[in-house]
């Protein structure tokens, strides 16, 4: 039994994607709780659970046709007990008030591993940027950003992007800050090389991802060299993935997007790859063109009839889900298991559900939680930070090489704290009891606010 406090549930029965990331880390550090009566004592549990603050706002933009449209904007501000609030704007139409709440709420735990000063949010807004001109995109973002823009600061809260936010979006939302504050300020982050950025940002949470596939091989005196790999999702963290598996000598036989699948039998290799970020990033196509550039690979469509996702179908010993959340469920991950895969490394937040986490670590996989896994995105975010507070940029192998030592730690800090509370070798109870317990400490230290 989890100790979800019971007004979470009552208060937001609907919000099932929070619920499942708040189950999933009370069930977690349930062991500390018992331990320690403290932070039951403080409420610690019943004010991490509740936003700091929630921000709700209209967006009206005018589309290509003069028409005037209407979406809903969001900024979850979770906790700002170790740092400034920070974690990414989602623009999908699925965007609600439980999504951005989950994710928000991933972040505090997140963030808190990356050894780094940052505080935990989310935001986003129904908005889909999928279909829409430049204009449109750059309309919306104006709009967005006229309301956002007095609630965030480089000491209060740094958006970052997420699905849908890319360095397009980042730039319009800047631009829009910089205007309205009449500041040069790091108040967000994925910012462009030449007003800001920093080297390594975009391919950070995709690097890190396999940085820590490979420490978790290394603990069974493994490595990713000649592995086959089914990697989902086309965007930023998987396109990073993918490339960083290819430089390891991984074999990547597979990318998706909402649409469907690509499995290719001879391995993504680097060239093909390049095709890929093209498609995607700059004629912003869909990945089943990928089979007309290399036909003798397959594309299969997505159904939302299916219960099951073809791609997990196929046969790999690595797998990392870089999609979105829930993409993997309990079909999917006894096809998995029974095709002998050996390891589990989440590049987007919450991809496997409760039931397919439980399959995992029943059967003594590796399986490692996006909280800890995908930590480098955000983790070189704070050094982007960094670099904007002493108006200096590093060079890629300084953030490269700081972004090894911090997924190193992070994975050590897992399995530390598993083991240290009797759950050895569980990198998913050790991410939220580490994660918990810097957070419940500042919490406690800072007294009841
Ligand atoms: N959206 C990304 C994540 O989930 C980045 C967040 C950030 O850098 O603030 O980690």
């Amino acid at each position: 039994m989890s100790d979800i406090p019971q007004n979470t549930t009552a208060r937001d029965p609907h919000e099932t994607e929070f619920l499942q990331a708040v189950h999933e880390v009370m069930t977690s550090v349930k062991p500390v709780l018992d331990k320690t009566p403290e932070y039951r004592h403080h409420g610690i549990v019943e004010r991490i659970v509740e936003p700091e603050r929630i921000i709700t706002f209209r967006v009206p933009w005018m589309d290509d046709m003069g028409k005037v449209r209407v979406n809903r904007g969001f900024r979850v501000e979770m906790n700002s007990a170790i740092g400034p609030y920070k974690g990414g704007l989602r623009f999908h139409p699925s965007v609600n008030q439980s999504i951005l709440k989950f994710l928000a709420f991933e972040h505090v735990f997140k963030n808190a591993l990356t050894t780094l000063p940052l505080g935990g949010g989310a935001g986003g807004t129904d908005f889909d940027p999928k279909g829409k001109s430049d204009a449109e995109v750059m309309r919306f973002c104006q709009n967005f950003m006229a309301e956002l823009f007095r609630h965030i600061g480089a000491s209060t809260d740094v958006p970052e992007g997420d699905i849908g936010v890319g360095s397009r979006e980042i730039g319009y939302l800047f631009g829009m800050y910089r205007k309205l504050s009449n500041q040069f300020a790091g108040v967000l982050t994925g910012k462009g090389l030449g007003w800001g950025g920093s080297l390594i940002r975009p391919e950070a949470a995709g690097f890190g991802c396999v940085y820590f596939a490979a420490e978790m091989l290394a603990t069974r005196h493994d490595s990713l060299a000649g592995k086959t790999c089914l990697v989902s999702g086309s965007g930023n963290v998987a396109q990073a993935t993918c490339r960083k598996l290819i430089e390891m000598g991984a074999k990547v036989l597979s990318l998706s997007d909402s649409s469907g699948h690509i499995y290719d039998e001879a391995g993504i290799d680097a060239q093909k790859l390049d095709f890929v970020k093209r498609l995607k990033n700059i004629r912003r196509g869909r990945i089943s063109d990928y089979v007309n550039e290399y036909p003798q690979a397959v594309y299969t469509a997505a159904s939302a009839e299916q219960e099951a996702n073809p791609l997990w179908r196929h046969r790999a010993q690595c797998i990392f889900p870089c999609a979105t959340q829930n993409e993997i469920n309990k079909q999917d991950a006894y096809h998995l298991i029974n095709n002998n895969v050996k390891l589990v490394c989440e590049g987007a937040s919450m991809p496997c559900t409760t039931e397919a986490q439980e399959i995992f670590l029943d059967k003594g996989m590796l399986y490692a939680p996006g909280k800890a896994a995908n930590a480098g995105g955000v983790a070189v975010s704070g050094l982007e930070l960094t670099q904007n507070s002493i108006r200096l940029s590093w060079l890629s192998e300084e953030v490269d090489n700081r972004l090894k030592i911090i997924m190193k730690s992070i994975h050590d800090t897992c399995l530390n704290a598993a083991e240290a509370y009797g759950y050895a070798r569980n990198y998913l109870v050790g991410a939220n009891i580490a994660g918990f317990l810097k957070v419940a400490d500042a919490m406690l230290d800072q007294g009841v606010i």
